[in-house]
Protein backbone atom coordinates (compact mmCIF):
# COMPACT_ATOMS: atom_id res chain seq x y z
CA UNK A 1 0.00 0.00 0.00
CA UNK A 2 2.56 2.10 1.11
CA UNK A 3 4.77 2.01 -2.01
CA UNK A 4 1.90 1.79 -4.49
CA UNK A 5 0.69 4.96 -6.06
CA UNK A 6 -3.18 5.38 -6.02
CA UNK A 7 -5.07 3.59 -8.72
CA UNK A 8 -5.37 5.80 -11.82
CA UNK A 9 -1.99 7.53 -11.25
CA UNK A 10 1.17 7.19 -12.81
CA UNK A 11 4.84 8.51 -12.33
CA UNK A 12 6.78 10.26 -14.26
CA UNK A 13 10.26 8.50 -14.14
CA UNK A 14 13.39 10.56 -14.67
CA UNK A 15 14.30 8.03 -17.33
CA UNK A 16 10.74 9.18 -19.23
CA UNK A 17 11.07 12.55 -18.55
CA UNK A 18 12.90 14.07 -21.63
CA UNK A 19 9.98 12.97 -23.64
CA UNK A 20 7.37 15.04 -21.06
CA UNK A 21 9.94 18.35 -21.76
CA UNK A 22 9.97 17.61 -25.79
CA UNK A 23 6.53 17.63 -25.86
CA UNK A 24 6.54 20.41 -24.13
CA UNK A 25 9.47 22.60 -25.79
CA UNK A 26 7.64 21.90 -28.99
CA UNK A 27 3.85 22.87 -27.43
CA UNK A 28 5.89 26.58 -26.58
CA UNK A 29 7.50 26.80 -30.10
CA UNK A 30 4.45 26.21 -31.76
CA UNK A 31 1.93 28.23 -29.55
CA UNK A 32 5.14 31.51 -29.51
CA UNK A 33 4.83 31.05 -33.65
CA UNK A 34 1.76 31.99 -33.23
CA UNK A 35 1.05 34.62 -30.81
CA UNK A 36 -0.17 32.21 -27.96
CA UNK A 37 0.83 33.17 -24.27
CA UNK A 38 1.39 31.05 -21.13
CA UNK A 39 -1.64 30.97 -18.09
CA UNK A 40 -1.68 28.56 -15.07
CA UNK A 41 -4.02 28.53 -13.07
CA UNK A 42 -4.68 26.77 -9.36
CA UNK A 43 -4.90 22.90 -9.43
CA UNK A 44 -8.23 23.14 -7.51
CA UNK A 45 -11.15 25.72 -8.48
CA UNK A 46 -14.67 26.39 -6.19
CA UNK A 47 -17.03 23.04 -7.41
CA UNK A 48 -19.67 25.56 -8.77
CA UNK A 49 -17.06 26.73 -11.27
CA UNK A 50 -17.56 23.17 -13.08
CA UNK A 51 -21.35 23.07 -12.27
CA UNK A 52 -21.83 25.45 -13.69
CA UNK A 53 -18.50 25.42 -16.85
CA UNK A 54 -18.04 22.02 -17.42
CA UNK A 55 -22.32 21.53 -17.22
CA UNK A 56 -23.88 19.82 -14.34
CA UNK A 57 -25.58 17.30 -16.89
CA UNK A 58 -22.01 15.92 -17.70
CA UNK A 59 -20.42 12.28 -17.01
CA UNK A 60 -17.41 14.27 -15.98
CA UNK A 61 -19.74 16.35 -13.08
CA UNK A 62 -22.19 13.73 -12.38
CA UNK A 63 -19.47 11.29 -12.02
CA UNK A 64 -16.04 11.80 -12.14
CA UNK A 65 -15.17 14.92 -10.37
CA UNK A 66 -13.01 14.47 -6.87
CA UNK A 67 -14.80 17.17 -4.63
CA UNK A 68 -14.09 17.39 -0.93
CA UNK A 69 -14.94 19.99 1.75
CA UNK A 70 -11.80 22.39 2.79
CA UNK A 71 -11.37 23.29 6.57
CA UNK A 72 -13.05 26.15 6.09
CA UNK A 73 -16.38 24.24 4.59
CA UNK A 74 -15.93 25.32 1.15
CA UNK A 75 -16.77 22.76 -1.52
CA UNK A 76 -13.40 22.60 -3.86
CA UNK A 77 -12.79 20.23 -6.83
CA UNK A 78 -9.74 19.10 -8.66
CA UNK A 79 -10.29 20.29 -12.01
CA UNK A 80 -11.11 18.30 -14.22
CA UNK A 81 -10.58 19.80 -17.37
CA UNK A 82 -8.74 22.63 -18.21
CA UNK A 83 -11.04 25.21 -19.57
CA UNK A 84 -13.11 26.25 -17.03
CA UNK A 85 -10.10 27.65 -14.87
CA UNK A 86 -8.82 29.45 -17.19
CA UNK A 87 -11.84 31.29 -18.38
CA UNK A 88 -12.44 31.94 -14.59
CA UNK A 89 -9.19 33.75 -14.74
CA UNK A 90 -9.64 35.68 -18.19
CA UNK A 91 -12.84 37.31 -16.61
CA UNK A 92 -11.06 37.87 -12.81
CA UNK A 93 -7.50 39.03 -14.52
CA UNK A 94 -9.72 41.55 -17.32
CA UNK A 95 -7.57 39.62 -20.28
CA UNK A 96 -10.91 40.82 -22.13
CA UNK A 97 -8.98 44.66 -22.70
CA UNK A 98 -7.26 43.66 -25.97
CA UNK A 99 -8.88 40.71 -27.81
CA UNK A 100 -8.49 38.20 -28.89
CA UNK A 101 -6.74 36.64 -26.13
CA UNK A 102 -4.64 34.07 -27.24
CA UNK A 103 -3.90 31.54 -24.09
CA UNK A 104 -2.09 28.13 -23.96
CA UNK A 105 -1.49 25.76 -21.08
CA UNK A 106 1.22 23.14 -20.45
CA UNK A 107 0.94 19.87 -18.86
CA UNK A 108 -2.01 20.59 -16.74
CA UNK A 109 -2.85 18.06 -14.08
CA UNK A 110 -6.80 16.74 -14.63
CA UNK A 111 -8.32 14.86 -12.25
CA UNK A 112 -11.42 12.47 -13.06
CA UNK A 113 -12.62 9.35 -11.30
CA UNK A 114 -12.69 6.92 -13.99
CA UNK A 115 -12.57 3.27 -14.39
CA UNK A 116 -9.00 2.70 -14.39
CA UNK A 117 -8.07 0.91 -17.54
CA UNK A 118 -5.79 1.21 -21.01
CA UNK A 119 -5.82 4.83 -21.93
CA UNK A 120 -7.58 6.94 -19.17
CA UNK A 121 -5.98 7.73 -15.63
CA UNK A 122 -7.34 9.72 -12.54
CA UNK A 123 -4.81 11.80 -12.83
CA UNK A 124 -3.71 12.91 -16.24
CA UNK A 125 -2.34 16.04 -17.74
CA UNK A 126 -3.34 18.09 -20.95
CA UNK A 127 -1.56 20.76 -22.89
CA UNK A 128 -4.63 22.78 -24.22
CA UNK A 129 -5.00 26.39 -25.85
CA UNK A 130 -8.38 28.63 -25.33
CA UNK A 131 -8.78 31.82 -27.45
CA UNK A 132 -11.35 34.16 -26.61
CA UNK A 133 -12.62 37.04 -28.59
CA UNK A 134 -12.75 35.59 -31.99
CA UNK A 135 -15.88 34.69 -33.59
CA UNK A 136 -14.41 33.53 -37.07
CA UNK A 137 -14.25 30.28 -38.26
CA UNK A 138 -10.86 31.21 -39.53
CA UNK A 139 -10.15 31.09 -35.60
CA UNK A 140 -11.68 27.56 -35.77
CA UNK A 141 -9.21 26.86 -38.37
CA UNK A 142 -6.53 27.91 -36.37
CA UNK A 143 -7.27 25.99 -33.45
CA UNK A 144 -6.87 22.57 -35.24
CA UNK A 145 -4.29 23.60 -37.63
CA UNK A 146 -2.62 24.06 -33.99
CA UNK A 147 -3.83 20.98 -32.65
CA UNK A 148 -2.13 18.80 -35.84
CA UNK A 149 1.24 20.22 -35.58
CA UNK A 150 1.45 19.61 -31.75
CA UNK A 151 0.90 16.13 -32.61
CA UNK A 152 2.95 15.60 -35.74
CA UNK A 153 5.78 17.76 -34.11
CA UNK A 154 5.66 14.87 -31.45
CA UNK A 155 5.47 11.91 -34.16
CA UNK A 156 2.26 11.40 -34.27
CA UNK A 157 0.85 11.53 -38.20
CA UNK A 158 -1.84 9.26 -39.25
CA UNK A 159 -4.33 11.91 -37.71
CA UNK A 160 -8.27 10.89 -38.37
CA UNK A 161 -9.65 14.31 -37.77
CA UNK A 162 -13.25 14.90 -37.32
CA UNK A 163 -15.49 17.80 -37.22
CA UNK A 164 -19.01 18.48 -36.35
CA UNK A 165 -21.19 21.03 -35.25
CA UNK A 166 -24.04 21.17 -32.43
CA UNK A 167 -25.04 24.44 -33.25
CA UNK A 168 -25.90 27.55 -30.48
CA UNK A 169 -28.94 27.61 -27.75
CA UNK A 170 -31.26 29.31 -30.74
CA UNK A 171 -30.88 26.22 -32.76
CA UNK A 172 -30.75 23.71 -30.23
CA UNK A 173 -34.15 24.41 -28.70
CA UNK A 174 -36.21 23.43 -32.00
CA UNK A 175 -33.87 20.46 -32.15
CA UNK A 176 -34.22 19.33 -28.91
CA UNK A 177 -37.63 19.15 -29.21
CA UNK A 178 -37.37 16.56 -32.19
CA UNK A 179 -34.92 14.92 -30.34
CA UNK A 180 -36.91 14.12 -27.51
CA UNK A 181 -39.68 13.09 -29.71
CA UNK A 182 -37.19 10.59 -31.27
CA UNK A 183 -35.93 9.26 -27.38
CA UNK A 184 -39.51 8.66 -26.02
CA UNK A 185 -40.52 5.66 -27.02
CA UNK A 186 -36.56 4.54 -26.48
CA UNK A 187 -36.52 5.84 -23.42
CA UNK A 188 -37.55 2.94 -20.70
CA UNK A 189 -34.60 1.06 -22.26
CA UNK A 190 -31.85 3.92 -21.68
CA UNK A 191 -29.60 3.90 -18.91
CA UNK A 192 -30.92 5.79 -15.57
CA UNK A 193 -28.72 8.93 -16.30
CA UNK A 194 -29.93 9.43 -19.42
CA UNK A 195 -33.64 9.15 -18.34
CA UNK A 196 -32.80 12.04 -15.89
CA UNK A 197 -31.38 13.56 -18.54
CA UNK A 198 -33.94 13.70 -20.92
CA UNK A 199 -36.00 17.04 -19.49
CA UNK A 200 -32.56 19.03 -19.02
CA UNK A 201 -30.34 18.15 -22.04
CA UNK A 202 -31.00 15.27 -24.28
CA UNK A 203 -28.14 16.36 -26.56
CA UNK A 204 -25.82 14.90 -23.84
CA UNK A 205 -27.72 11.32 -24.14
CA UNK A 206 -25.88 10.74 -27.23
CA UNK A 207 -22.57 11.51 -25.27
CA UNK A 208 -23.74 8.16 -22.89
CA UNK A 209 -21.20 5.52 -23.55
CA UNK A 210 -23.90 3.13 -22.41
CA UNK A 211 -26.58 3.87 -25.07
CA UNK A 212 -24.81 4.88 -27.86
CA UNK A 213 -25.59 1.70 -30.07
CA UNK A 214 -29.24 2.25 -29.16
CA UNK A 215 -28.99 5.56 -30.83
CA UNK A 216 -27.45 5.29 -34.38
CA UNK A 217 -30.07 7.13 -36.01
CA UNK A 218 -31.13 9.55 -33.66
CA UNK A 219 -31.56 12.87 -35.54
CA UNK A 220 -28.49 14.87 -35.67
CA UNK A 221 -28.13 18.58 -34.72
CA UNK A 222 -26.15 19.10 -38.03
CA UNK A 223 -29.03 18.56 -40.04
CA UNK A 224 -31.14 21.69 -37.49
CA UNK A 225 -28.70 24.27 -37.71
CA UNK A 226 -29.46 27.84 -37.71
CA UNK A 227 -28.73 29.96 -40.72
CA UNK A 228 -26.11 31.49 -38.73
CA UNK A 229 -24.50 28.01 -37.73
CA UNK A 230 -24.47 26.08 -40.92
CA UNK A 231 -22.56 29.21 -42.58
CA UNK A 232 -19.97 29.10 -39.81
CA UNK A 233 -19.90 25.28 -40.54
CA UNK A 234 -19.26 26.41 -44.27
CA UNK A 235 -16.74 28.22 -43.32
CA UNK A 236 -15.00 26.07 -41.36
CA UNK A 237 -14.64 23.92 -43.70
CA UNK A 238 -13.79 25.96 -46.46
CA UNK A 239 -10.81 27.38 -44.30
CA UNK A 240 -9.69 23.70 -43.52
CA UNK A 241 -9.88 22.66 -46.98
CA UNK A 242 -7.33 25.90 -47.61
CA UNK A 243 -5.27 24.64 -45.04
CA UNK A 244 -4.70 21.17 -46.94
CA UNK A 245 -6.32 19.65 -43.81
CA UNK A 246 -8.50 16.74 -44.34
CA UNK A 247 -11.24 16.16 -42.14
CA UNK A 248 -13.99 14.15 -41.68
CA UNK A 249 -18.01 14.86 -40.85
CA UNK A 250 -19.08 13.39 -37.66
CA UNK A 251 -22.88 14.20 -37.00
CA UNK A 252 -22.48 11.74 -33.34
CA UNK A 253 -19.62 14.10 -32.04
CA UNK A 254 -21.17 16.04 -29.59
CA UNK A 255 -17.99 16.32 -26.98
CA UNK A 256 -18.23 15.59 -23.30
CA UNK A 257 -18.78 19.10 -21.87
CA UNK A 258 -21.46 21.16 -21.91
CA UNK A 259 -20.44 24.15 -22.59
CA UNK A 260 -19.71 23.76 -26.46
CA UNK A 261 -20.97 25.56 -29.21
CA UNK A 262 -20.93 25.36 -33.35
CA UNK A 263 -17.92 23.90 -33.83
CA UNK A 264 -16.81 20.54 -32.01
CA UNK A 265 -13.75 18.55 -32.91
CA UNK A 266 -11.59 15.51 -32.15
CA UNK A 267 -8.58 14.01 -33.51
CA UNK A 268 -7.98 10.38 -33.37
CA UNK A 269 -5.18 8.18 -34.15
CA UNK A 270 -4.62 4.82 -34.72
CA UNK A 271 -2.59 2.33 -32.91
CA UNK A 272 -1.73 -1.63 -33.21
CA UNK A 273 -4.48 -1.59 -30.28
CA UNK A 274 -7.09 0.05 -31.83
CA UNK A 275 -8.17 4.00 -31.98
CA UNK A 276 -7.15 6.26 -29.44
CA UNK A 277 -8.31 9.97 -29.00
CA UNK A 278 -5.95 12.37 -28.58
CA UNK A 279 -7.35 15.90 -28.73
CA UNK A 280 -11.27 17.10 -28.72
CA UNK A 281 -11.96 20.69 -28.48
CA UNK A 282 -14.50 23.26 -29.49
CA UNK A 283 -16.07 26.50 -29.50
CA UNK A 284 -17.85 27.92 -26.45
CA UNK A 285 -19.63 31.38 -27.39
CA UNK A 286 -21.47 31.35 -24.42
CA UNK A 287 -19.10 30.31 -21.73
CA UNK A 288 -17.62 33.67 -20.58
CA UNK A 289 -21.26 35.21 -20.06
CA UNK A 290 -22.29 31.74 -18.43
CA UNK A 291 -19.52 32.16 -15.89
CA UNK A 292 -20.23 36.01 -14.93
CA UNK A 293 -18.04 37.85 -17.55
CA UNK A 294 -18.28 39.81 -20.79
CA UNK A 295 -19.99 38.31 -23.49
CA UNK A 296 -17.20 37.37 -25.67
CA UNK A 297 -16.44 34.11 -27.51
CA UNK A 298 -14.38 31.19 -27.07
CA UNK A 299 -12.55 28.32 -28.51
CA UNK A 300 -9.69 25.99 -27.76
CA UNK A 301 -8.62 22.23 -26.72
CA UNK A 302 -7.58 19.74 -24.31
CA UNK A 303 -4.50 16.94 -25.85
CA UNK A 304 -4.04 14.13 -23.51
CA UNK A 305 -0.48 13.59 -22.93
CA UNK A 306 -0.04 10.32 -21.70
CA UNK A 307 -2.39 9.01 -24.97
CA UNK A 308 0.49 10.84 -27.08
CA UNK A 309 3.03 9.17 -24.92
CA UNK A 310 1.00 5.89 -25.28
CA UNK A 311 1.05 6.46 -29.09
CA UNK A 312 4.73 6.58 -29.31
CA UNK A 313 5.28 3.69 -27.14
CA UNK A 314 2.44 1.52 -29.16
CA UNK A 315 4.18 2.40 -32.53
CA UNK A 316 7.43 2.44 -31.77
CA UNK A 317 8.36 6.27 -32.66
CA UNK A 318 9.41 7.23 -29.13
CA UNK A 319 12.16 9.57 -29.27
CA UNK A 320 15.76 8.63 -28.03
CA UNK A 321 16.68 9.95 -24.82
CA UNK A 322 20.17 12.66 -25.09
CA UNK A 323 23.17 11.96 -24.16
CA UNK A 324 22.94 12.52 -19.76
CA UNK A 325 26.28 13.79 -20.04
CA UNK A 326 28.62 15.03 -22.46
CA UNK A 327 32.03 14.00 -21.00
CA UNK A 328 32.23 11.75 -17.42
CA UNK A 329 35.37 12.68 -15.52
CA UNK A 330 37.10 9.58 -13.57
CA UNK A 331 39.55 10.10 -10.70
CA UNK A 332 42.16 8.50 -9.14
CA UNK A 333 43.12 9.71 -5.79
CA UNK A 334 42.37 12.79 -3.46
CA UNK A 335 44.33 14.99 -5.03
CA UNK A 336 42.72 14.23 -8.60
CA UNK A 337 39.14 14.31 -7.38
CA UNK A 338 40.17 18.06 -6.48
CA UNK A 339 41.42 18.61 -9.67
CA UNK A 340 38.18 16.48 -10.63
CA UNK A 341 35.75 18.84 -9.16
CA UNK A 342 37.95 21.63 -10.29
CA UNK A 343 37.68 20.63 -14.07
CA UNK A 344 33.82 19.51 -14.31
CA UNK A 345 33.24 23.35 -12.98
CA UNK A 346 34.73 24.60 -15.82
CA UNK A 347 33.08 22.04 -18.18
CA UNK A 348 30.04 23.50 -16.88
CA UNK A 349 30.69 26.61 -16.90
CA UNK A 350 31.92 26.12 -20.82
CA UNK A 351 28.00 25.08 -21.16
CA UNK A 352 28.97 21.47 -21.49
CA UNK A 353 26.77 18.48 -19.30
CA UNK A 354 29.45 17.10 -17.33
CA UNK A 355 30.29 15.17 -13.46
CA UNK A 356 32.14 13.10 -11.76
CA UNK A 357 31.87 10.07 -9.09
CA UNK A 358 31.12 11.67 -5.91
CA UNK A 359 30.77 8.37 -4.39
CA UNK A 360 34.82 8.01 -3.85
CA UNK A 361 34.89 4.45 -5.79
CA UNK A 362 37.11 2.42 -7.93
CA UNK A 363 38.48 3.54 -11.38
CA UNK A 364 37.31 0.65 -12.50
CA UNK A 365 33.66 1.11 -10.49
CA UNK A 366 33.31 4.70 -12.15
CA UNK A 367 33.83 3.13 -15.86
CA UNK A 368 31.13 0.84 -15.23
CA UNK A 369 28.87 3.48 -14.01
CA UNK A 370 29.92 5.86 -16.84
CA UNK A 371 29.30 2.91 -18.89
CA UNK A 372 25.88 2.33 -17.59
CA UNK A 373 24.80 6.02 -18.49
CA UNK A 374 25.76 5.62 -21.80
CA UNK A 375 28.88 8.14 -21.38
CA UNK A 376 30.66 8.92 -24.44
CA UNK A 377 33.86 10.69 -23.38
CA UNK A 378 35.18 10.03 -20.57
CA UNK A 379 38.31 12.17 -18.96
CA UNK A 380 40.73 10.42 -16.88
CA UNK A 381 42.78 12.22 -14.40
CA UNK A 382 44.95 10.31 -12.36
CA UNK A 383 48.36 11.11 -10.47
CA UNK A 384 51.34 11.12 -12.56
CA UNK A 385 49.71 12.82 -15.79
CA UNK A 386 48.39 15.23 -13.92
CA UNK A 387 51.64 16.31 -12.75
CA UNK A 388 53.00 16.20 -16.23
CA UNK A 389 49.88 19.09 -16.79
CA UNK A 390 47.99 16.34 -19.24
CA UNK A 391 44.62 14.59 -18.66
CA UNK A 392 43.36 11.65 -20.83
CA UNK A 393 40.74 11.48 -23.17
CA UNK A 394 38.88 8.10 -23.70
CA UNK A 395 36.24 7.88 -26.31
CA UNK A 396 34.29 5.07 -24.60
CA UNK A 397 32.40 4.16 -28.34
CA UNK A 398 36.03 3.09 -30.18
CA UNK A 399 37.66 2.36 -27.11
CA UNK A 400 40.48 4.78 -27.91
CA UNK A 401 42.42 7.14 -25.94
CA UNK A 402 44.62 10.41 -26.18
CA UNK A 403 46.45 12.47 -23.91
CA UNK A 404 45.50 16.02 -23.52
CA UNK A 405 47.31 18.96 -22.40
CA UNK A 406 44.95 19.32 -18.92
CA UNK A 407 44.98 23.68 -20.01
CA UNK A 408 43.18 22.13 -23.27
CA UNK A 409 40.78 19.54 -22.68
CA UNK A 410 37.55 22.14 -22.24
CA UNK A 411 38.48 23.72 -25.01
CA UNK A 412 38.61 20.59 -27.34
CA UNK A 413 35.38 19.22 -25.78
CA UNK A 414 33.25 22.51 -27.01
CA UNK A 415 34.88 22.38 -29.91
P1 LIG B 1 -13.74 10.29 -23.62
O1 LIG B 1 -14.94 10.43 -24.49
O2 LIG B 1 -12.67 9.34 -24.14
O3 LIG B 1 -14.05 10.05 -22.17
P2 LIG B 1 -13.48 13.07 -23.08
O4 LIG B 1 -14.45 13.72 -23.99
O5 LIG B 1 -13.85 12.84 -21.67
O6 LIG B 1 -12.97 11.70 -23.72
P3 LIG B 1 -11.88 15.44 -23.09
O7 LIG B 1 -12.57 15.99 -21.93
O8 LIG B 1 -12.15 15.99 -24.43
O9 LIG B 1 -12.10 13.85 -23.14
O10 LIG B 1 -10.32 15.48 -22.84
C1 LIG B 1 -9.39 15.84 -23.86
C2 LIG B 1 -8.33 14.78 -24.00
O11 LIG B 1 -7.78 14.44 -22.73
C3 LIG B 1 -8.83 13.47 -24.55
O12 LIG B 1 -8.87 13.51 -25.94
C4 LIG B 1 -7.78 12.51 -24.05
O13 LIG B 1 -6.63 12.58 -24.88
C5 LIG B 1 -7.43 13.06 -22.70
N1 LIG B 1 -8.16 12.37 -21.62
C6 LIG B 1 -9.45 12.55 -21.24
N2 LIG B 1 -9.76 11.76 -20.19
C7 LIG B 1 -8.63 11.07 -19.88
C8 LIG B 1 -8.28 10.11 -18.88
N3 LIG B 1 -9.16 9.71 -17.99
N4 LIG B 1 -7.01 9.62 -18.88
C9 LIG B 1 -6.09 10.04 -19.78
N5 LIG B 1 -6.36 10.94 -20.74
C10 LIG B 1 -7.60 11.46 -20.81
MG1 LIG C 1 -14.39 11.16 -20.52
Amino acid sequence: MLTQAPKGTLDMLPQDAYRWQIIDENMRRICAEAGYREIRTPIFEHTELFQRGVGDTTDVVQKEMYTFEDKGHRSITLKPEGTAGAVRAFIEGHLNESLPCKLYYAACPCFRYEKPQSGRLRQFHQNGIEVFGAKDASLDAEIIQMAIRMLEANGIGDLKLSINSIGCPECRKAYHEKLKAYLAPKLPTLCKTCQERYERNPLRILDCKEDAEKLTDAPAMLDNLCPDCAEHFEKLKKYLEALGIAYEIDPRIVRGLDYYTKTVFEIITETPQGNLTVCGGGRYDGLVKELGGPDTPGMGFGMGIERMLMVQDLRGIAPAAPDLYDAFVVTLGDEARLEGVKLVRELRDAGLKADLDHAARSMKAQFKYANKLGVKKVIVLAGDELTKGVVKLRDMENSTEEEIARNEIVARLTK
